[in-house]
């Protein structure tokens, strides 16, 4: 019979789910302070010292850990430092309605080489939507034939609009052409591997939580501004997937009327006036002549010191102020990490945002807005973390299924471990 323990809000974790949860525990750990002995694992954790060795013994067997360099201690014998196994690598993949970005980032969110695909035409016919595909299979192939010998653990792809976690289909995407087909199937057969697919700002805050700052922190809001604009919800420690899992739509809700047409069928919705489309829709309104199609060439105007350009930015910037505080006021958040090529100018979009959020606030806590980790390879750092979700972690941490016990702190599990 399976060992059953009482959780502190009453539910019950048997032997084997303790002692999974005591394995994510010393990954994650092993992760942050590598290379670290067995010894500091057990006084970072509280975990028994013979649960560590036994734990980390498996991890060692399994090949994620690696026993490293013999650390210097005064006297005694010299402790070994474990670290983890930088061989696994995943295939990650950024896909945006006019390019992809690729690379393959390790399994401490090292990006080890990456490659960007332009899709020409725009079109969104179905033939149009398999050759881009095509390319980005050969692409990933040449990625991995020169990456040698590192152990590839499957592939992740972040996606603007959102993902039905059970059928793996695109439910939503506005922007993107790619609903035309069946994306997940089409990826697992071109690429010949497994493929998670995740909206890119769930995806960028999973990243925050393993590859980031973030680690501990139980709320925060990701705000994915490219084509669109898409929101990733962390309440409580976990994410917020809603009904048919569109919970983060904040782009389209609606924030002035009459407004522009928006590509869900709206007017005014938020991402209308504050996504990069909007950026470059200022600067055409500005510079009616203007040649511009892309925001890269808008930020390196504005980079550049142009005025028209800097106010189209700062426009779209003010707007991006009112939406995300309407998301503090309703949600609490700790963090707000913002996503997407406009962070290039944080220097000028910050005191924007945080001046707006402190303005409005009706709590002296108001939550600390940051830009994401490395710009645009924010999206890719989260298409990696899915895969080693998936791969890594026997439970998951953020994503609690109905009736299962909450993960809780490392001292109440370990009797029950091993
Ligand atoms: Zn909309």
């Amino acid at each position: 019979m399976t060992k059953k323990t009482t959780g502190p809000r009453g539910g019950v974790a048997s032997s084997e789910t303790a002692r999974e949860i005591n394995r994510d525990i010393l990954l994650h750990t092993i992760h942050l302070h590598q290379p670290v002995s067995r010894a500091d694992l057990a006084r970072l954790t509280g975990l028994q010292p013979s649960t560590v060795s036994v734990i980390t013994g498996q991890l060692i067997e399994e090949g994620w850990v690696l026993p490293g360099t013999l650390g210097r201690l005064p006297r005694g014998r010299r402790p070994v430092f474990v670290t983890l196994n930088d061989k696994h690598v995943t295939l990650a993949i950024d896909l945006r309605p006019e390019h992809a970005n690729l690379a393959v980032v390790d399994i401490n969110g090292r990006i080890l080489s990456r490659e960007t695909l332009a899709f020409s035409g725009q079109s969104e016919s179905k033939a149009d939507t398999k050759k881009a595909i095509q390319n980005i299979a050969r692409a990933a192939r040449s990625l991995r034939t020169a990456a040698g010998d590192r152990i590839f653990q499957g592939v992740g792809v972040s996606v603007s609009g959102r993902v039905d976690q059970r059928t793996h289909r695109l439910l939503f995407s506005p922007n993107v052409p790619w609903t035309q087909i069946d994306l997940h199937a089409e990826l697992q057969k071109v690429l010949e591997s497994p493929v998670e697919m995740e909206n890119a700002a769930n995806a960028c805050l999973l990243a925050e939580r393993w590859f980031g700052n973030f680690v501990d922190t139980q709320n925060m809001v990701a705000v994915s501004v490219s084509e669109g604009i898409g929101t990733g919800l962390m309440v409580d420690g976990r994410l917020v997937r809603g009904r048919d899992d569109m919970a983060g739509e904040f782009g389209h809700m609606p924030l002035e009327e009459p407004g522009p047409i928006c590509g869900c069928g709206n007017v005014g919705c938020w991402e209308t006036f504050a996504s990069n489309r909007a950026g470059l829709r200022y600067y055409q309104e500005l510079v009616p002549e203007s040649t511009l199609t892309t925001f890269q060439e808008l930020l390196s105007l504005a980079k550049g010191g142009d005025v028209r350009a800097l106010r189209s930015i700062d426009k779209m910037t003010t707007y991006l102020a009112r939406g995300i505080t309407m998301i503090a006021a309703g949600l609490a958040p700790e963090v707000i990490i913002i996503v997407g090529d406009c962070t290039a100018l944080w220097p000028r979009i910050c005191p924007v945002l945080e001046s707006r959020l402190i303005a409005k606030s009706f709590t002296p806590r108001t939550p600390r807005v940051v830009a994401a980790m490395d710009g645009d390879a924010a999206r890719l750092r989260g298409a990696a973390a899915l895969v080693l979700h998936k791969v890594l972690f026997r439970q998951n941490r953020f994503e609690q299924p109905k009736g299962q016990v909450t993960a809780r702190p490392p001292d109440r599990l370990a009797a029950a471990a091993v």
